[in-house]
């Protein structure tokens, strides 16, 4: 009989002392919900864990308990590998070149490549956060008021809040049962859903001055002069998507990013029925359906305009083929 990849994490957890856990580089909230969620929850059953992030912890997630233990390196060896949140090598930044080998590969992205020995991905979970809230007691961890303080962050900012169109009603109850344990639903709203920076704000300034649309598709660019006007110092859009994906008649979201590498950082978000992911995927990033993302060289106006031309041309042949069917 094949084991269910379930029953062979809680054995490979049970069996194991030292463990590395890693997320994605560019960490959201469930990225950092998902490492100290599961992290925490290990160190609480006596376990030696080392959770590890190849970037910044950003500032909003600071006021987790449990945070301050990140680390930026790998500090003597461990039995067992964990990646979280993360569809690919490449996505764990220099822990994906280096030569680990990964045991445990635990997510919720559709494109997953599937890179470690066990591989528990769950395309229809709202966040990585979700899956391991629900399988935790059945590793023979428990959730501690920390522990379930991380992960109802990580599933409350992959849904923003309970609202992206993949909710369901077992997510509700899943995080009434962290509030049970001890979360913070309102305090953990407003650090990480509503609250932003004056900088942040300033910076939607200059990319609502830029707002463009053809269709269904609305997109803004933000240049690097734009971070500095702004002061922001996250190299991200500022959450500057959420704000193009409220207008009403937006099929489709993007907001282009120059980074400070030369590269650019594309985001895609997308109502039900359309999958941005493949038009991720044509400019080699990922995600999901509804919410996709790319990091591409170039020069910032001909990408902009080559990927524009890529996604009105998907959501065209998107909208002939519902005709059709
Ligand atoms: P973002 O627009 O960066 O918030 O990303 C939206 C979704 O796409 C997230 O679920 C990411 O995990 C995924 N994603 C973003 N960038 C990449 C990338 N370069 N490669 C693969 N997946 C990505
Ligand atoms: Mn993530
Ligand atoms: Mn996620």
């Amino acid at each position: 009989m094949i084991s269910h990849p379930n029953d062979l994490i809680g054995e490979a957890l049970r069996n194991a002392e030292r463990l590395l856990l890693v997320t994605h580089i560019r960490p959201d909230g469930d990225a950092i919900g998902s490492l100290l969620g599961l992290g925490l929850a290990l160190m609480e059953a006596g376990k030696s864990v080392q959770m590890v992030l190849d970037d910044h912890l950003p500032l909003q997630f600071r006021h987790l308990s449990g945070s301050e233990k990140i680390q930026r390196a790998i500090q003597g060896d461990f039995e067992l590998a964990i990646a979280l949140d993360c569809s690919d090598r490449s996505r764990l930044g220099r822990f994906g070149q280096d030569a680990i080998e990964w045991t445990i590969n635990i997510d919720h992205h559709i494109t997953n490549d599937g890179y470690a020995k066990i591989n528990l991905i769950e395309p229809q979970a709202v966040a990585t956060a979700e899956i391991i809230a629900t399988n935790l007691e059945s590793w023979g961890l428990q959730i501690s008021e920390a522990v379930a303080n991380a992960l109802l962050m990580g599933i409350l900012t992959d849904t923003i809040g309970f609202r992206t169109y993949n909710m369901r009603s077992d997510v509700l109850r899943l995080a009434a049962n962290l509030m049970d344990a001890g979360a913070n639903l309102p305090e953990l709203y407003a650090r990480t859903i509503y609250q932003k920076s004056f900088e942040a704000v300033k910076m939607w300034g200059s990319g609502l001055s830029k707002i463009q649309r053809i269709d269904g598709v609305v997109w803004t660019i933000l240049t690097n002069q734009d971070r500095q006007q702004a002061g922001y110092a996250g190299k991200d859009d500022a959450d500057m998507i959420n704000l193009l994906t409220a207008i009403d008649d937006a099929k489709i979201s993007v907001v282009f990013v120059e980074q400070p590498n030369g590269k650019v950082k594309v985001s895609w978000r997308a109502v039900p029925g359309i999958d941005v992911s493949q038009v991720a995927s044509q400019f080699g990033g990922g995600g999901h359906p509804a919410a996709a993302g790319a990091e591409l060289a170039g020069e910032l106006q001909n990408l902009s305009e080559t990927i524009i031309e890529k996604t009105y041309l998907h959501l065209l042949k998107t909208q002939r083929n519902s005709e059709n069917s």
